[in-house]
C-alpha cells in the first residue's frame, strides 16, 4: 500500500505546518489516495478499517478547498455521533490551525441552539453534525445550505445502522446538486451503495485492502467458555496479562451495567458506557478514561464508536459482536499507532459457529486459546512480584530499616525467615490474631499491598484494589458484622439494604472499585433492611461519602452519610 509524504499531494503550506505540527510523519495509505484526487474536486467513496486515518483524509481537502475569506457554510461534516462530531472538529480545527478566519463549529443534539445559532451566525465554512440535528438547522433556515460546496459522511454505514437513513437523504437532497460528495466508511454494505449511486456522480471508489483491516498487529485469541465463566474467565486473564489498559465490550446496555457491578465488586477499576448514560455522564466517562483514571471501560458498540483512544493494551469481547464488521471496529481499537494489541474474544455454546462464519468471510486471523488456571494466574503474580523485588532491589528504591531488622536479627531470626515473613504479609497472608480477638479482617489483595511500582513502569498507575482472584463461594470482601466501632473507625450510613438485594460484599466492592482504596479499610459492615451502617478508616470517611455520592448499587442510589460519633 502506497503512502507519500504530505509535501508530495498538492497541499498549501498552512496544511504542511500543522500536519506537522501534529507530528503526522506521512500520510497514511488511505490519505495518500484520497487527498489527490478529492483536491480536484472529484466525488470520492473511501473504504479503509478504523484507525486508518479517514478524518484526515476528508478534513483536509475540505481545509484547502475552502475559501476563508467568505463567511458562509462551504463544508458539511455528517457524523453518527456527538463524541465523533466533536473529535472530528477537534481535529480539523488542529488542521486548519495555520489557515487564518477559517471557523468549524460542531453541531449535534443536547446542545444548546443558541450557541449553534451564534457560531452559524458568525460565518463559520465548516460544519461537523449529526444527521438529525443538521436537519433541524437546515429546516429553521439557521443553516443555509446553498453555499454549500463540499459534503461529507464519515462512517456512512454506521449512520445507515443507527437509522440516520432518511435524516441523511433529507440533508442530501436539500444541499447543491453540484456540491462535491465525499463517502467515508468502512464497510459498504448495499443501503450505501444505493445512497451513493443517488447521491454521487461518478466517484473515484478508492477502497484500501481488507488485509489491512484484519488488523495484523494484534493478536487476536478467542476462548470457548460457558455463559457463568465469563466473568471468572475475564479477570484471570486481566491478572495473568496484567493489563492496565482496556475496552470491554458487551452486546447490551444490561450486559454493560451487570459486568460494571461485578467488576466494581471484585476491586477492579472500571467504568461504562452506554445509550442511556446522559451525556454529561458520557463525556466525563471518556474523558476520565482518555486520561487513565480508571483501568477498564465497559461499552456497548454503539457507546464506543468513535472513541478515540489511543494505547488500548486490550480489547475484550465479552460477548460476540454481531458481525465481522463489528468486530472489526472493535478489534481495531487495539494495536494502534504501530504497537501490538490484544484482542480476546469469548464464545459459548452455538456462538462458535458464527464465530467461524465471519472467520472465513472476513478472513480473521483468531487463535483458539485456553482460559489460564488459578495457578497459572498465581504464578504469573508471583513472576510479576518477584520481578518488582528485584527491580526495587537493583535501583535501591527503598530506604534502609535496619534498626527494625537489625532487632529481628538480635532476636535470633533468620534474615530468610524475616524476608519470607514480610513476603506472607505484602501477599496478603493473614496476621495471627492479636489477643485471638476481632474476626480476620478480608484478606488483603496483594496489588494493594504491594511495593510502589519499580522504575520499569514509568507511571505506576494506581495500584488495584482487589485484583486477586475470589474464591469461589465466599467472597473475599466478607465482613463481620457491627458490634461497637473499632478505634480510628467513622460510620457511612448508605441508603441500601437487604430489602434492596445489596450484600456486604457489593457495598466493600463498590468503596474500593469508586475510591481505589484498598478494600481493607472498610472494617465492619451492618446491613439493615432498609440501610447499611459502614465502618471505614475515619481519615477516609470524607472521601468515600464524596465519591459515592452519585453511585448506585443494584439500582438503589447509595446516599452516603457520616453518622455522628457515638458519644
Ligand atoms: P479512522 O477515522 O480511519 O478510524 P482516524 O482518522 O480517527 O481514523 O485516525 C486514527 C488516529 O490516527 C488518530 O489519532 C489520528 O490523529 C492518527 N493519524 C491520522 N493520520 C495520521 C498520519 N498520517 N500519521 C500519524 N497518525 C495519523
Ligand atoms: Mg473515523
Amino acid at each position: 500500500m502506497e503512502k507519500l509524504p504530505f509535501d508530495q499531494l498538492g497541499l498549501s503550506p498552512e496544511i504542511l505546518k500543522a500536519v506537522a505540527k501534529l507530528g503526522f510523519e506521512e500520510a497514511s495509505p488511505i490519505q495518500t489516495a484520497v487527498i489527490p484526487v478529492a483536491l480536484t474536486g472529484r466525488d470520492v467513496v473511501g473504504q479503509s478499517s478504523t484507525g486508518s486515518g479517514k478524518t484526515a483524509a476528508f478534513a483536509i481537502p475540505v481545509i484547502q478547498r475552502v475559501d476563508s475569506q467568505e463567511k458562509a457554510v462551504q463544508a458539511l461534516i455528517l457524523c453518527p455521533t456527538r463524541e465523533l462530531a466533536v473529535q472530528v472538529a477537534e481535529e480539523t480545527g488542529k488542521l486548519a490551525f495555520f489557515r487564518r478566519g477559517l471557523r468549524e463549529v460542531p453541531i449535534y443534539g443536547g446542545q444548546s441552539y443558541e450557541r449553534q445559532f451564534r457560531a452559524l451566525a458568525a460565518g463559520a465554512q465548516i460544519v461537523i453534525g449529526t444527521p438529525g440535528r443538521v436537519l433541524d438547522h437546515l429546516e429553521r433556515g439557521t443553516l443555509r445550505p446553498d453555499s454549500l460546496r463540499i459534503v461529507v459522511l464519515d462512517e456512512a454505514d454506521r449512520m445507515l445502522d443507527m437509522g440516520f437513513r432518511e435524516d441523511i437523504e433529507r440533508v442530501l437532497a436539500a444541499t447543491p446538486a453540484n456540491r462535491q460528495l465525499l463517502f467515508f466508511s468502512a464497510t459498504m454494505p448495499r443501503a450505501i451503495q444505493e445512497l451513493i449511486g443517488r447521491f454521487s456522480k461518478d466517484p473515484a471508489w478508492i477502497k484500501i485492502d481488507a488485509v489491512a483491516r484484519n488488523a495484523p498487529q494484534v493478536e487476536q485469541t478467542y476462548f470457548e467458555v460457558d455463559r457463568r465463566s465469563k466473568l471468572e474467565a475475564l479477570t484471570r486473564l486481566i491478572d495473568l496479562h496484567d493489563f492496565r489498559y482496556g475496552i470491554i465490550f458487551c452486546g447490551t446496555k444490561v450486559m454493560v451495567d451487570d459486568l460494571d457491578e461485578h467488576l466494581h465488586a471484585r476491586g477492579y477499576g472500571v467504568d461504562r458506557l452506554h445509550g442511556d448514560i446522559p451525556q454529561a455522564g458520557r463525556d466525563r466517562v471518556m474523558r476520565n478514561f482518555r486520561e487513565r483514571k480508571f483501568d477498564f471501560l465497559i461499552a456497548t458498540d454503539v457507546a464506543a464508536r468513535g472513541l478515540d483512544v489511543d494505547d488500548l493494551e486490550v480489547v475484550f469481547n465479552f460477548d460476540l459482536p454481531n458481525d465481522a464488521e463489528d468486530y472489526t471496529h472493535r478489534v481495531g481499537r487495539t494495536g494502534r499507532a504501530g504497537r501490538q494489541g490484544r484482542a480476546f474474544t469469548f464464545v459459548s455454546g452455538q456462538e462458535i459457529y458464527k464465530l467461524q462464519g465471519m472467520v472465513r468471510w472476513a478472513k480473521l486471523d483468531i487463535r483458539r486459546g485456553r482460559i489460564p488456571s488459578l495457578d497459572e494466574v498465581e504464578e504469573a503474580r508471583g513472576n510479576a512480584f518477584f520481578e518488582r523485588i528485584r527491580a526495587t532491589l537493583e535501583a535501591r528504591q527503598f530506604k534502609p530499616r535496619d534498626r527494625m531488622i537489625d532487632r529481628l536479627l538480635d532476636q535470633g531470626y533468620a534474615s530468610t525467615d524475616i524476608c519470607s515473613a514480610l513476603i506472607h504479609l505484602l501477599q496478603g497472608g493473614g496476621e495471627p490474631a492479636p489477643q485471638g480477638a476481632a474476626p480476620a479482617k478480608g484478606a488483603r489483595p496483594p496489588a494493594a499491598a504491594a511495593p510502589s511500582e519499580p522504575v520499569s513502569k514509568p507511571t505506576p498507575p494506581l495500584p488495584k484494589p482487589a485484583a486477586a482472584p475470589v474464591p469461589k463461594g465466599k467472597s473475599a470482601f466478607e465482613r463481620p458484622a457491627r458490634t461497637g466501632r473499632e478505634a480510628g473507625m467513622a460510620t457511612v450510613r448508605l441508603n441500601a439494604g437487604s430489602r434492596h438485594g445489596v450484600t456486604a460484599a457489593d457495598i466493600v466492592g463498590k468503596i474500593a472499585g469508586v475510591t481505589r482504596l484498598p478494600a481493607s479499610i472498610v472494617g465492619a459492615i451492618d446491613l439493615l433492611e432498609e440501610h447499611a451502617l459502614v465502618d471505614v478508616e475515619s481519615h477516609h470517611a470524607e472521601l468515600i461519602v464524596k465519591k459515592l455520592a452519585r453511585v448506585r448499587v443494584k439500582g438503589v442510589s447509595l446516599e452516603p452519610k457520616a453518622e455522628p460519633p457515638a458519644g
